[in-house]
């Protein structure tokens, strides 16, 4: 078994995105990279932001180093359209962690 970012998860290719929309260079473990070839045993599961988890997803976020999928996992903020939002204050009633002031 090999770590793909290393054992400290540092250890990771800067791989340019051409024409990436949300990322323009991503951060994949250094492992990854090197290697002729990859087999994925993936589990069909349930998932919050891509619907269902596959080899897509899993290989997709799982190459990236610990950086890389720390942007991965933090680009998913909320974004309120000041053109579109009415200001009804339904999103602050629904939060379960009162997040929203
Ligand atoms: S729930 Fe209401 S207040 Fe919140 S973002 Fe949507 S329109 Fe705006």
């Amino acid at each position: 078994m090999l770590i793909g970012d290393g054992l400290k998860g540092t250890d990771e290719v800067l791989v340019p995105v051409e024409d990436g929309e949300y990322v323009k260079e991503a951060k994949i473990g250094h492992a990854i990279m090197d290697a002729d070839i990859l087999i994925s045993l993936t589990h069909f599961k349930g998932h919050e932001l891509t619907g269902f988890g596959g080899a897509l997803k899993n290989i997709g976020m799982g190459c990236g180093s610990r950086a890389g999928k720390m942007e991965m996992h933090s680009s998913g903020k909320p974004h309120v359209s000041h053109e579109q939002c009415v200001g009804c204050g339904m999103c602050t009633k629904i939060c379960a962690h009162s997040a929203i002031p």
